[in-house]
This record gives structure tokens, C-alpha cells and sequence, in this order.
């Protein structure tokens, strides 16, 4: 089988970097993308094993020209994408009645707009080459039972259960499957705005008892990529120590 080729957005920092290091690791094509280069990300550039299997560019998700020519420079690199992880997002917290419409505008425009965009120049590719494919969204339990100080965030990544569910129903025939992976808290930049006791408490309420890592994230994206997964459509599969159970 041909070495199979995966886009994961935001594979800078955190969670997106988790994913593309794992999945250079198993032997995948991957093609990432952020705002900034990390120097996490360089090494990973410059690494001997890795450098002639990753490509990245610079690109703003949610500037609709900026996307296309990404994810056409990606197929360019490496051929046909088996795989689109829609990881890139953002978060700002704030009392909804005080909190700036642009700011809004900003979160739907990249954690939604921007996973749309995405999803639409990646299915095209996959559609052509025929061979499936697999498309995830990285959601947020938040997206699912909310939070307070959330509610755009929260807007956004249910807005990107509804996407899973519709895409799974237009791409299903076509062996492309389509799914939402809901991680809970995870320590990354994006979580550091949490005070201790907040840490603490969640951790108090996760029957697990432990935070979610970006590697758990991980072990469900593997299992999602894999041919085993090929039934699996249309899903929010969440990962969170059982906290929302
Ligand atoms: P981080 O803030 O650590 O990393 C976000 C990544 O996305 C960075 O690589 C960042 O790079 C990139 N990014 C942000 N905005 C854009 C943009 N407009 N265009 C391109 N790349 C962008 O976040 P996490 O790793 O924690 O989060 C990853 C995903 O997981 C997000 O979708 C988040 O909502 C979700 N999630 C996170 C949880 C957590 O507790 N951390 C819990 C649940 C879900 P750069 O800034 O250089 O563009």
C-alpha cells in the first residue's frame, strides 16, 4: 500500500504537534501548517528520518485563499491526502454580553470557517483519487456540555459536530469517514489560562483521575486513521477521563 498522506492544521504546539510527531513516527506523509514556525516544529523539519516525509507552511486557517494554496502546495509535496485533522483553534474566555464581537467573529472564523474550508479542498482531493479517506475534527467537550465564559468557543466546536455528522452523510459512500474527536482539558497553551484550583477540581470530578494528555488524543486519532476504524462515521467520540459521563 502506498505510503498514505495526512494534513493536521496547527501542527506548532500542543496537540497538532503531539500528532504530527506520532504520525511521522508511523510512517505517514504529513503536511502541517500554522501562523509561526516553533523551534518544536523545526526540529522535526530538520530531523534525518523525518525531513523528507513532512512539509509545512505558513498559513492563516480561515483566509480562504491562504488555505486552498496550502492544501494545493501539500498535494503538490506529496500527492493525494488520505487524511484531513482539523486540529488548528482557538480559545478566548470572556462573560458573553462583554465580550467583543470580534473576538467571535475571530474563533468561528478559524475553529469553524476555517475547519470548513479545509474539509472542502480535502474531500476534493480524496474524491478524486478514489481511494477514501478520513476526515477529523477536533472538537471540545465544551462544544457538548459548555462552560462558563465560553459560549462562542463552545458555539464553534459544536458547530463542528454538526459538520461531522453532515460530511459523514455526503462522503459515506465514497469510504471516507468523517468524525469529531472531543478531548476534555488538556495541559497545553491553550489550557494555561486555568487557574490551579480550577486544575484541581477537574481533576477531583475525572474518575480517571488525571488530565487528559495530547498523547491520549493521539492513540483515538491512530485508531480513527486506521482501516480497523472504517465503520466508524458520523461520530463524536470523547476524550476525557470520563468527566462528562
Ligand atoms: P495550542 O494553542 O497549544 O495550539 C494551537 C495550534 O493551532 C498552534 O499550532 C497554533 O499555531 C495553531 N493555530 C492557531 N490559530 C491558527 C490559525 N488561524 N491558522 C493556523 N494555525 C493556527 O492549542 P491545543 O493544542 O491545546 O489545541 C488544539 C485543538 O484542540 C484546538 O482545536 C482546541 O480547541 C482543541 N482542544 C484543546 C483542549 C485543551 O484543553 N488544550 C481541550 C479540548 C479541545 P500558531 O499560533 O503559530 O498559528
Amino acid at each position: 500500500m502506498a505510503v498514505r498522506h495526512v494534513i493536521v492544521t496547527g501542527g506548532s504546539r500542543g496537540i497538532g504537534l503531539a500528532m504530527v510527531g506520532r504520525l511521522l513516527s508511523d510512517g505517514f506523509l504529513v503536511s502541517t501548517c500554522s501562523r509561526q514556525y516553533s523551534s518544536s516544529l523545526r526540529e522535526l523539519l530538520e530531523h534525518p528520518e523525518y525531513q523528507s516525509r513532512l512539509f509545512f507552511r505558513t498559513c492563516s486557517i480561515g483566509e480562504s485563499d491562504e488555505v486552498d494554496q496550502f492544501v494545493e502546495h501539500a498535494i503538490g509535496a506529496f500527492g493525494p491526502i488520505y487524511g484531513l485533522i482539523n486540529n488548528a483553534g482557538i480559545a478566548q474566555a470572556g462573560i458573553l454580553a462583554s465580550f467583543p464581537n470580534s473576538e467571535t467573529e475571530n474563533i468561528l472564523k478559524v475553529n469553524l470557517f476555517g475547519a470548513i474550508q479545509a474539509a472542502r479542498a480535502a474531500s476534493r482531493s480524496m474524491l478524486q483519487s478514489g481511494q477514501g479517506g478520513r476526515i477529523i475534527n477536533i472538537g471540545s467537550i465544551i462544544g457538548l456540555r459548555g462552560y462558563n465564559g465560553l459560549a462562542s468557543y463552545s458555539a464553534s466546536k459544536a458547530g463542528l459536530d454538526g459538520l461531522t455528522r453532515a460530511l459523514a452523510r455526503e462522503l459515506g459512500r465514497r469510504e471516507i469517514t468523517v468524525n469529531t474527536i472531543a478531548p476534555g482539558y488538556i495541559d497545553t497553551d491553550m489550557s494555561i489560562s486555568l487557574s490551579k484550583k480550577q486544575l484541581a477540581q477537574i481533576i477531583r470530578r475525572t474518575p480517571i483521575g488525571r488530565l487528559a494528555s495530547a498523547d491520549d488524543i493521539v492513540n483515538c486519532l491512530r485508531f480513527l486513521l486506521s482501516d480497523g476504524a472504517a465503520m466508524i462515521t458520523g461520530q463524536t467520540i470523547v476524550v476525557d477521563g470520563g468527566i462528562t459521563c
